[in-house]
């Protein structure tokens, strides 16, 4: 099914996967018991990523190709570094053969460790010049988005004009990059209406599970941590038990606040966990609220309520 018909009809909730390492889950039977476990939240789609340089896009197709066999609604993660037109369409093609109908443009980064033989921006340079080529093809397109603004943009007002463009080009729903501290994405998401950007905004929510996870994070998102996570993480730094317990407890908070003050969706960034996943659900009461199926109407945007946190 299309996003943009999911999304005219309800909020969403979504999960994102990526593809194991080889060595880790070589016929990608760990992965596939990870999305039928999944299966039990009824998500209204899954999103597959790779890295950008693409060495595992062969598996992040198959892995579409697993959630389609569980009867869910794939988004698969698309770049455009490194990429040519043919390589693009060749990749569309498969995936349109398979009955992939949800595609996520993004740009890309160049991997720090990759040493592309040729200039890395062959045939797009933006991910803007991918949702070109890609609309006229029979796609539901969906875009990235930055609550705390993208690294290499000169303004967070920059960034909004670049999500007006993909709108226009055809993208019909934004994921956000992960955040921590839901004022920004409240005060973007303000931002972003008050301009003119009228698609669904989808809040991306990366749960932490262990304190040793939280550089990375940061490395990878430019993200900030709040003084409660900090606390949470300085707390139970040694004590891995305790510090997965409060990583879900404040993961699902943010949620249930999210979804208390009107987000398009959620999707949850699940490192392929689907115990934790599943808990963390539980605990924001997401369950509850979604079942009958929310209406994507009558959404209280305020900036001003306070946060349970
Ligand atoms: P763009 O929209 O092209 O923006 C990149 C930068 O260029 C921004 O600073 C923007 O302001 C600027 N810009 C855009 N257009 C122009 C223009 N015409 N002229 C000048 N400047 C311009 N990476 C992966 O490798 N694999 C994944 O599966 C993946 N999944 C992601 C999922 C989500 C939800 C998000 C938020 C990010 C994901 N990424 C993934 C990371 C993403 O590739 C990087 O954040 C990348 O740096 C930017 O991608 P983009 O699509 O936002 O790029």
């Amino acid at each position: 099914m299309r996003i943009d018909s999911i999304l005219k009809e309800r909020r969403t909730l979504s999960f994102e996967v990526f593809p194991p390492k080889q060595e880790h889950d070589e016929d990608l039977s760990g992965i596939r018991g990870t999305l039928a476990a999944l299966t039990a939240e009824s998500p209204d789609f899954v999103s597959v990523t790779y890295g950008a340089g693409g060495h595992n896009r062969p598996r992040a197709l198959e892995i579409a190709e697993i959630v389609l066999s569980l009867k869910m609604t794939p988004l698969s993660h698309l770049t455009a570094v490194g990429y040519t037109k043919e390589d693009t369409e060749r990749v569309t093609r498969a995936l349109a053969g398979m009955g992939v109908e949800n595609l996520l443009a993004l740009r890309g980064d160049v991997p720090a460790d990759m040493n592309f033989p040729q200039d890395p921006w062959i045939d797009f340079r933006y991910a803007l010049d991918l949702v070109n080529f890609l609309s006229p093809k029979d796609f539901c397109l969906g875009g990235a988005a930055y609550p705390e603004q993208h690294v290499e943009s000169g303004s967070p007002e920059r960034d909004v004009e670049v999500m007006l463009d993909k709108e226009r080009a055809g993208v019909s729903f934004f994921i956000t990059q992960l955040f921590f501290d839901n004022e920004f994405f409240f005060r973007f998401r303000d931002r972003c209406r008050a301009a003119g950007v009228q698609s669904p905004i989808i809040a991306g929510i990366m749960p932490v599970f262990r304190a040793q996870q939280i550089q990375r994070i940061v490395e990878i998102s430019s993200c900030s941590v709040p003084v409660q996570l900090n606390a949470i993480l300085a707390h139970y730094a040694d004590e891995p038990a305790s510090m997965e317990d409060a990583g879900t407890d404040y993961a699902a908070s943010q949620i249930a606040e999210l979804w208390r003050r009107g987000v398009d969706g959620v999707h949850l960034y699940t490192m392929n966990k689907s115990r934790q996943v599943l808990d963390i659900v539980a605990r924001s009461g997401l369950r509850k609220k979604r079942f009958p199926l929310s209406p994507r109407q009558g959404q209280e945007t305020s900036s001003q309520e306070t946060s349970p946190q």
